[in-house]
């Protein structure tokens, strides 16, 4: 890419925030250039996560359902067709407090950016935290969830293994009540992280079992899931539990580490907004999972990317206008 370039809108992050950030700016006629991240970056994922699922039952518009990656392709050449230029690159470092906005692609050391731009929306959404097994990464999708909302539903009488301690895992495991015969919680500790008030109603849930001092070690199944490994960490003994499903809810880390010490964020990392999706900055705008812990969806991630194209817009316009 030539250095030195000045382009009114960067958009970083091809989710469903950025991609539909980029449509909005296209139709606006802003030429957004958007960087997808890179396939072999460990922290990336082109497309964003509905790469990682199968199907998608929640996204408006589609009586069926839909395929997570093919709902992205078409998001991807929705925005190609309204003029959005799109690279597989990630942005390695950025300045927000320049003027323009000083992007980098490859080496961050560089003395000078790749590129400048007026407007910048971060959309560089957020990663689940996984176990790290092979077949767990395997049986995403196929059994293995990290979303209880998005994939519960699929779960109706079935058994489930929800892996967690926190908040968000007991969260996901009343949730997942609804669904299931039976949700058992797999904690490595004796002891619940979770708020009382959530402990209280697992407690007194009766669907919920709890295997304490247990870790999984493996996810069984061919083709999707039939069980996973367990192993006492006291006693060291491995067992096998059965299930259908198994809901990791370790956490979510938001990939924004790149605005670290320049835009406002909160202890997790999550970019704080304010004004619809305005940053501390001027001329830089957050959507989707990258500014949002509470709602973690397809749909809210591109709503929000349709507000900061708008924002964006708006923030230009009056640059011209003074
Ligand atoms: C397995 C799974 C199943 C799910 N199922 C559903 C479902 O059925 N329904 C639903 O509504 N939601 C579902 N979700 C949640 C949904 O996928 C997310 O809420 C949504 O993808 C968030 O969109 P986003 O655009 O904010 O970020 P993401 O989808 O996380 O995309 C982030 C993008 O940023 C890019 N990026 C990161 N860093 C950089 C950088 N430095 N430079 C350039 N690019 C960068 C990445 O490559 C990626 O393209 C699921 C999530 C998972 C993991």
């Amino acid at each position: 890419m030539e250095s030195g370039a000045t382009r009114d809108l960067v958009i970083l992050g091809s989710g469903p925030a950025g991609l539909t950030a980029a449509i909005y700016a296209g139709r606006a006629e802003l030429h957004p250039l958007v960087l997808e991240g890179e396939p072999s970056s460990s922290s990336d994922q082109p497309g964003g996560q509905l790469m990682l699922t199968t199907d998608v039952e929640n996204f408006p518009g589609f009586t069926h359902g839909v395929l997570g990656p093919e709902l992205m392709v078409s998001m991807r050449a929705q925005a190609e067709r309204f003029g959005a230029e799109i690279l597989t690159e990630r942005a390695s470092r950025v300045d927000v407090d320049s003027v323009p906005i000083a992007v980098w692609i490859g080496d961050p050391a560089a003395p000078e950016p790749t590129l400048r731009t007026r407007t910048l929306i971060i959309a560089t959404g957020a990663r689940s935290l996984m176990l790290g097994l092979e077949n767990e990464a395997r049986l995403l999708g196929y059994g293995v969830s990290t979303c209880a909302t998005c994939d519960g539903f699929f779960f109706r009488g079935k058994q489930i293994v929800v892996v967690g301690g926190g908040d968000s895992a007991l969260e996901e495991a009343l949730f997942l009540t609804k669904f299931g015969d039976s949700v058992t919680i797999v904690h490595r500790r004796k002891e619940l992280r979770a708020s009382k008030i959530m402990q209280d109603r697992a407690f007194t849930n009766e669907k919920i079992t709890f295997r304490w001092d247990s870790v999984v070690t493996d996810v069984l199944g061919g083709d999707r899931v039939t069980g996973v490994r367990v192993r006492d960490v006291n006693t060291g003994e491995e067992s096998e539990l059965a299930a259908d499903g198994v809901f990791v809810a370790i956490g979510h880390a938001p990939s924004t580490e790149l605005f670290a010490g320049q835009l406002e964020m909160d202890k997790a990392g999550y970019l704080l907004t304010r004004e619809g999706t305005r940053t501390n900055v001027p001329g830089v705008f957050a959507c989707g999972d990258a500014q949002d812990h509470i709602y973690r969806q397809a749909v809210t991630a591109a709503g929000s990317g349709c507000m900061a194209a708008i924002d964006a817009e708006r923030y230009l316009s009056s640059l011209t206008e003074s």
